[in-house]
């Protein structure tokens, strides 16, 4: 009892504390937005985006439903196929080039067994807009909850991380050369705590994951580098807002661009200049004729030509409210948040 005069006067220290102030954000209008998924409540999740180099029109977005399967949206946003899965959360692409025969692979983190982490690969029928399933693998223990995938410059090795939701990320080897898929872990990393959002620069060979009270780390994604992180960026209450979500790359020339995070707790997305991961800006989605997007979780940016409508990229973002109907996916114009932001 005799202490209490003691914690009373930290208790009200830290009553008067103020707590930080989110830097404004300019917003940037929707152009498009995705049909709303089947599932009520929070179901849309994480992007991803095919672009089609030769008719830039015909580029695809691919969305997760974490609760019914998985969705093939076109440039208007329109629900062009869909594959149902049980529980599917995070997804990502790649476009293994002419050599494979323009073969594009994308791979999900699949925590429909919650003790074990697994991966489900696709192939993405570009021609149908269609995902046809290689199968499910495991990866390790744990529920599986961020993924992103890796090509290796020296070798087009491609390889894959899977977020488990306890901040672990087990690193896959992903041999596509056979028959069937071989999928192998080959290497594990730790992060302290909750954890899902997560890119890989090709170029760079640099793995970037998001803790979601934390901040953002960076690790050499080579499975015979350190598996020691660096911290490039704090959930600051400023200009990242927890959670940190979704994570996303708009790269320029050998090492620099941008690194995109989503500020889940004020709905905005921040910019961070690379390489040496410096804030850059942020801005919100809203004020045009589509409703704004909030609570995003994950978001994909790819730059090139995706048509008049978007000259420099497209930066997809899921939107947590919808209403009245369920939950979808926003398309934003990357010149338009590059105008807004002022950014070369
Ligand atoms: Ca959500
Ligand atoms: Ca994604
Ligand atoms: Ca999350
Ligand atoms: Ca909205
Ligand atoms: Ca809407």
């Amino acid at each position: 009892m005799r202490m209490l005069p003691f914690a009373a006067l930290l208790l009200a220290g830290c009553a008067t504390t103020s707590a930080p102030v989110a830097v404004e954000a300019p917003t940037v209008a929707a152009t498009a937005e995705t049909d709303p998924v089947d599932t009520a409540a929070d179901a849309a999740d994480d992007p991803a985006i095919w672009r089609n180099a030769g008719d830039p029109a015909k580029s695809l977005v691919i969305g997760t439903d974490k609760k019914a399967g998985i969705h093939v949206y076109s440039l208007a946003g329109k629900r062009l196929s869909f594959t149902p899965a049980a529980r599917l959360n995070n997804v990502d692409l790649r476009d293994l080039g002419a050599k494979s025969g323009g073969r594009v692979i994308a791979a999900a983190s699949d925590r429909a067994d919650i003790a074990t982490a697994h991966v489900s690969l696709f192939t993405l029928d570009t021609a149908a807009a269609k995902l046809v399933p290689l199968g499910r693998f495991p990866v390790g223990p744990g529920e599986a909850y961020g993924m992103c995938l890796w090509t290796r410059a020296s070798d087009h090795a491609l390889f894959g991380f899977v977020v488990l939701k306890d901040g672990r990320i087990d690193q896959v080897a992903i041999d596509l050369s056979g028959a069937s898929p071989k999928v192998t872990t080959v290497r594990s990393m730790k992060l302290g705590t909750q954890s899902e959002g997560c890119v890989v620069d090709d170029r760079t060979g640099q793995l970037y994951v998001a803790e979601e009270d934390v901040g953002l780390w960076r690790f050499d994604a080579d499975p015979s580098a350190s598996v020691t992180a660096t911290v490039i960026a704090k959930v600051d209450g400023k200009t990242l807002v927890a959670d940190a979500e979704g994570l996303a790359l708009a790269p320029s020339g050998r090492n620099g661009g941008y690194l995109v995070a989503s500020s889940q707790g004020d709905n905005a997305y921040t910019l961070y200049r690379l390489p040496g991961v410096t804030y850059a800006g942020r801005f919100r989605i809203g004020g045009g004729a589509i409703d704004g997007t909030s609570d995003t979780d994950g978001i994909e940016l790819i730059l090139g030509n995706f048509g008049p409508a978007y000259p420099q990229g497209l930066f997809a973002a899921q939107d947590g409210d919808n209403a009245p109907a369920t939950q979808n996916f926003k398309y934003v114009s990357w010149a338009g948040v590059k105008r807004a932001l002022k950014l070369r």
